[in-house]
């Protein structure tokens, strides 16, 4: 234990309950074909950025900005098709886990995920020092819609996790599913659609049934804007308020408002590269399908999950990398054994990876 100069034990350790959490890493390596991190794999349009420019060159910043982005809020609830007061945006749908997590979460309090699932879930559930209980979907990665609805009525946790499209499986819930959870559940409802525009589904409308339901959706898919982190969500007010509690003063700042504002004026230019994605994954599916000692699983997201039957899931994954394709390898998740996961590509990538597939299952 360090001494300061006065001679007092300096007591510099992080929290006890965290020793064993790791930093969350998407890896970030290189690799000519990146497939890992389900972006898009086109960048936002010309049109789109020369706007964006001139908005920029005219901020004023010598002062804070908006402090509850009104104009920003009421933009987005024009596209959503809601009222502003239904509208929170924030850095990110990770930020707004976080928010969910400080507004609702925290000692004495407990949240559920069904895994696998987007790990950011319990990940931000452990750093608001939530309890974590995790129930588990069935093997082929649907949710059990009985034992899921039942362990929330026996847990009673403050807040239940739910992901549609899930993040890694690519399966959506049906809205019989929805609201079979949103009448067991006790707390909130929080509903991670990241994916949803692949889906063309969203249970967001949900929100007038259900005052405890809240439906996250991001900019990094596919608005194509993952660098710009921009997550936003639609709920009730009362719970919008609850969140205005626990946010940082100005967190989105002049930069990111001005960006929004220009990518909803841009929204179908954006957006407009969905339906290619859509495409390939279905392409991709059907290649995945008819290829021996791969099962892969049916996607309404913009990557797809598959299983090597008979090998291990993290040697294919070294294959493909020495063969220039990065994808993300979820082998050692629970539930997950031998499995990997590939991001949509342009269709020259997913060619790409298709041959080294290919190759590495031959290499075997
Ligand atoms: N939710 C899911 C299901 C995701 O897969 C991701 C990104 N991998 C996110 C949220 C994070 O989104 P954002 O970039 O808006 O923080």
């Amino acid at each position: 234990m360090p001494m300061s100069d006065s001679g007092v034990e300096v007591r510099v350790g992080g929290r006890a309950d965290l020793s064993d959490l790791q930093p969350y890493r998407a890896p970030q390596q290189d690799a000519p074909v990146k497939l890992n991190t389900n972006e898009s794999p086109y960048p936002p349009p010309e049109a789109f950025l020369s706007d964006l420019r001139d908005r920029v060159a005219g901020l004023v910043l010598h002062r804070y900005p908006e402090k509850d982005a009104a104009e920003v809020r009421e933009s987005l609830a024009r596209h959503a098709g809601t009222l502003t007061e239904r509208v929170w945006v924030a850095n990110g749908s990770n930020e707004l886990f976080m928010q969910l997590l400080l507004a609702f979460g925290g000692a004495e309090r407990k949240a559920i995920t069904f895994e696998p699932t987007y790990a950011m879930h319990s990940h931000v559930t452990r750093v608001s020092g939530t309890r974590l209980l995790r129930g588990r979907r069935n093997p082929d990665h649907t949710l059990h819609i009985e034992a899921t609805v039942e362990a929330i009525r026996v847990q009673r946790p403050d807040i239940v996790f739910l992901c549609s499209p899930n993040n890694p499986t690519g399966n959506s819930l049906s809205q019989e599913e929805l609201s079979a959870i949103c009448e067991a559940a006790p707390g909130i409802v929080l509903l991670d659609e990241a994916y949803a525009e692949f889906s063309g589904k969203s249970f967001a409308p949900m929100i007038e049934d259900f005052d405890h339901l809240v439906v996250t959706r991001s900019f990094s898919k596919a608005w194509r804007l993952a660098g710009a982190r921009v997550g936003y969500l639609t709920a009730q007010p009362w719970l919008i308020e609850e969140l205005q509690k626990v946010s940082l003063p100005y967190h989105l700042s002049a930069f990111t408002q001005a960006l929004i504002l220009v990518a909803l004026k841009h929204s179908a230019e954006l957006l407009s590269t969905v339906e290619t994605i859509r495409y390939e994954r279905d392409r991709l599916l059907r290649e995945l399908s008819t290829t021996r000692g791969i099962t892969a699983f049916p996607s309404d997201a913009n990557f797809i999950f598959f299983s090597c039957d008979s090998a291990d899931g993290s040697v294919v994954w070294q294959k493909l990398l020495d063969r220039g394709v990065l994808v993300r390898d979820f082998s050692d998740v629970t539930g997950c054994s031998g499995s990997l996961r590939v991001s949509i590509g342009t269709p020259e990538q997913d060619e790409r990876f298709l041959e080294a597939l290919n190759d590495a299952l031959h290499d075997l």
